[in-house]
């Protein structure tokens, strides 16, 4: 199903994010907390990302087609410009569209480890906005692009960044998925300014429970996203106990996609970080509301 579709039914559309798998003994336990999670919560779509750098296409491929085969849910492909030419792109989609996926998160993608910063492939893509330009063009499938409600962190100013956004719209992207973010305030603000703009398609917020303090520090570290200071002073004083540290992001989470909601977000993508719990208790406690 496309996920265009799914919005604007006055309910709102739940997801999850998943990584590829690093090696084939990891194949199976994925498509299995994949498989766990969709009995027991029953997502919308899920989504498969594309490894920083481009190091994992094959494996998103993959995965998402596995998904969707054969576990019976709509799953949407992440596709990047890291290292690639437009051929080798045309490709990639021809292999998506022939195992039936209806659904592409356009991105321009993170440069390898090391690398400093994105350098375009001769032949290939700079921006999103033109990869989302070549699907729109050539393929009838839904896309989606990412959207930062902090800012992105190349950008010289935010003004400048929701024009880049606007451009990834008007390319063709149907729907916009945020970068993680802790603080509400944040979203609503850039929900706001993208009205402002004529952004018309649904944003979905993206959610990350925090279950490891090192982990969501490197993250934000590179996203540029903030952890708001009430926030961070819980961490800290949840110190070196696993399960103190993720009672503390699953409630912060529960209460977050709660306000969200009620706030008018159309649904809720969660970053799993290919692990159930959490994203479990924070979906299930949002819907018994
Ligand atoms: C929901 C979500 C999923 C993601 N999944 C993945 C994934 O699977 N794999 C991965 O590698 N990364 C992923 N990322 C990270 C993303 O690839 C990085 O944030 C990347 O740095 C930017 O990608 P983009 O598609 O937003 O790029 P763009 O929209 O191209 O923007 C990148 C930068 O260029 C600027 N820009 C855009 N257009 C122009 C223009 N015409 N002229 C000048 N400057 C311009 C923007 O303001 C921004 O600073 C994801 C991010 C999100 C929010």
């Amino acid at each position: 199903m496309r996920i265009s579709e799914m919005h604007g039914r006055g309910r709102p559309v739940f997801s999850f994010e998943f990584f590829p798998p690093k090696n084939d003994e990891q194949v199976e336990p994925l498509l299995k907390t994949i498989a766990d999670l969709k009995s027991a919560l029953q997502p919308h779509f899920v989504s498969v990302t594309n490894g920083a750098g481009g190091s994992t296409r094959a494996r998103t491929l993959q995965t998402v087609t596995r998904v969707q085969r054969e576990l019976g849910l709509t799953a949407m492909a992440h596709l990047t410009c890291v290292g690639v030419t437009q051929d080798d792109i045309c490709q990639e989609i021809g292999t998506l569209v022939g195992e039936g996926i209806e659904n592409i998160l356009a991105l321009r993608g993170d440069p390898p480890k090391g690398a400093g910063g994105f350098e375009p492939t001769e032949g290939g893509f700079a921006h999103a906005s033109e990869l989302i330009t070549y699907l729109e063009d050539n393929y009838q499938v839904d896309i989606g692009a990412a959207c930062y409600p902090e800012g992105h962190v190349e950008s010289a100013s935010a003004e400048l960044d929701l024009a880049h956004t606007r451009l990834k719209v008007e390319a063709g992207a149907l729907f916009l998925v945020t970068q993680l973010f802790f603080d509400n305030r944040d979203y609503f603000a850039f929900v706001e300014r993208a009205r402002n703009a004529r952004i018309r398609v649904p944003i979905i917020p993206g959610i990350m429970p925090i279950t490891n303090v090192a982990q969501v520090e490197r993250f934000t570290r590179l996203c540029g996203a903030k952890i708001p200071a009430e926030l961070g002073e819980r961490l800290r004083s949840a110190g070196d106990d696993p399960a103190a540290v993720m009672a503390v992001g699953i409630e912060h989470a529960v209460l977050q996609c709660r306000a969200l909601l009620e706030g008018g977000a159309p649904g809720l993508h969660f970053y799993t970080l290919n692990r159930s719990f959490a994203t479990r208790s924070v979906l299930a406690a949002v819907r018994r509301v």
